[in-house]
């Protein structure tokens, strides 16, 4: 197959379907990491389409929503300030931090600007030198090397007013935290085939042997996201437990090496806190200490904020795949797209924000119930 239309053919889709429901015959329980995953499996009711035993685990795969309110308060911090021009991808804006988001920095008069890449906000600092311009780089290791490239210029065109609030976030120290989390109750999973695009599959078989756990690389369309599952599937039922790429047309196992090499200059690897998850030992990027003169917690001396979450919102659970979206008490009620609690219910890839956005208002068990 080579066009996008083939991904989303009918035929093709019910193939699978069928190819799964004859092949599964036990529970199993699976996370897409990703949220983009989240969302197409989701917008094409996939969900609704697999056979009763398979059940799918939201993961935390949505860089909004497991930003760190910390950082989102670090952000509005730096915003507020007199002649700081903030820079951010547009998902970031409506972002809920402890009292207020970046929108209400912009209408209070914080120049707060949506960028669509991060070296727009490199060529904004070099139209205004006489201010302070910082990009907010968040995200997993997919957005990571546009990141960096933005900061390895800046450095070689000695543009010493942009700076960048770094909260990177990796994948696979997740995988292991959920892993080895007693209350897991995963299965196998689907990894994001876009962040492996980056990084490669080289960094998933010693989870995939230590947890005895199938991991398969998969892909966005209807059709990736049922070969990708099918493929669990199949080593589950067979006891396997191996890594599987179901994205070759986009991954390869080494993956991007020179995007690796610049990551591996201009960041060093830290513990990272996960929105409503926690820290996680090694899971995040900041900046090396060669490429310091960049780091805007450090410039603006933000690094004492601390910061603490709604006592309603669950979205540590639903990060972690303990809870359902619609399972938490808060959802569809004080919390919807237009007044969010937690960043899940804000970012377009959030789980929260999906099953609002499509329709799964109701819990499983509560429709069970009402039909009885
Ligand atoms: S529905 Fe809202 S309050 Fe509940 S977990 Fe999701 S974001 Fe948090």
């Amino acid at each position: 197959m080579k066009y996008q239309e083939e991904f989303r053919n009918s035929g093709a889709v019910q193939r699978l379907l069928a190819e799964i429901r004859e092949t599964v015959t036990r529970p199993w329980s699976l996370m897409e990491v990703c949220g983009g995953q989240t969302h197409s499996i989701l917008r094409n009711g996939l969900d609704q389409l697999l056979p009763k035993e398979i059940r799918l685990i939201h993961g935390p795969g949505c860089p909004v929503c497991v930003t760190p309110l910390v950082a989102i308060d670090r952000a509005l911090a730096i915003a507020a300030r007199p002649g700081v021009i903030f820079c951010s991808f547009g998902d970031m804006l409506r972002v809920p931090g402890s009292d207020k988001d970046l929108f209400r920095i912009k209408s209070e008069g914080g120049d707060v600007r949506i960028v669509y890449s991060p070296l727009d906000a490199v060529k904004i600092a070099r139209e205004n030198p006489g201010r302070e311009v910082v990009f907010f780089a968040i995200g997993f290791e997919t957005t990571a090397p546009a990141n960096a490239m933005a900061i390895e210029v800046a450095r070689q065109q000695s543009i010493r007013n942009f700076s960048a609030l770094v909260s990177h976030v990796l994948v696979p120290p997740a995988i292991e935290a959920i892993l080895s989390s007693p209350a897991t109750r995963v299965n196998a999973f689907l990894a994001a085939g876009h962040v492996c695009s980056v990084m490669g599959t080289w960094e998933y078989p010693p989870l995939a042997e230590k947890y005895h756990v199938p991991i398969v690389v998969t892909g966005f369309e209807p059709y990736d996201l049922l070969a990708g599952i099918l493929a669990c599937v199949r080593q589950l039922e067979r006891g396997e437990a191996r890594v599987e790429n179901a994205y070759e047309r986009a991954v390869s196992e080494q993956g991007n090496l020179p995007a690796q090499a610049l990551l591996s200059r201009v960041f060093t690897t830290i513990d990272r806190a996960w929105r409503g998850i926690g820290v996680i030992p090694r899971s995040g990027w900041a900046l090396s200490d060669a490429y310091r003169d960049f780091d805007a917690e450090h410039r603006f001396s933000v690094g004492g904020i601390v910061a603490n979450e709604s006592p309603l919102c669950h979205s540590g659970e639903v990060l972690q795949g303990l809870l359902k979206p619609n399972q938490c008490p808060a959802f569809g009620k004080q919390c919807t797209p237009r007044t969010p609690l937690g960043a899940t219910m804000v970012s377009n890839e959030g789980a929260c924000s999906a099953y609002y956005n499509y329709g799964r208002l109701i819990a499983a068990e509560e429709l069970l119930c009402s039909a009885k």
